[in-house]
């Protein structure tokens, strides 16, 4: 996720090697992986905090959640997908 020069958190994020297409997707089904790579991440509060995702208006998996234009995306809808992806969505 994290092609240049990453902080010293960004090396345990869970979702390394995982595409960008799939991090900064738009569709839950996309993005169930990354989704799922959250459940067990242990930089989630790190990854907030740097993303800010609802000041940045920004779009893919953050934390735990996938926003969308700074917002969270319906998470009964995206649990649905994440299942139907082939996963289990913790957290
Ligand atoms: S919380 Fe999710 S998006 Fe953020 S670093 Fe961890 S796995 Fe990646």
């Amino acid at each position: 996720m994290f092609p240049t020069d990453p902080s010293p958190w960004q090396a345990s994020a869970a979702c390394v090697g995982l595409s960008p297409s799939v991090v900064f997707a738009r569709r839950p089904k996309d993005a169930a992986p990354a989704l799922r790579a959250c459940a067990d991440c242990p930089v989630r509060r790190e990854c907030e905090t740097a993303v800010a995702p609802a000041e940045s208006y920004f779009d893919g998996v953050c934390a735990g959640r996938l926003w969308r234009n700074g917002r969270p995306a319906d998470s009964a809808r995206v649990a649905k997908a994440v299942a139907q992806a082939g996963g289990r969505r913790r957290g």
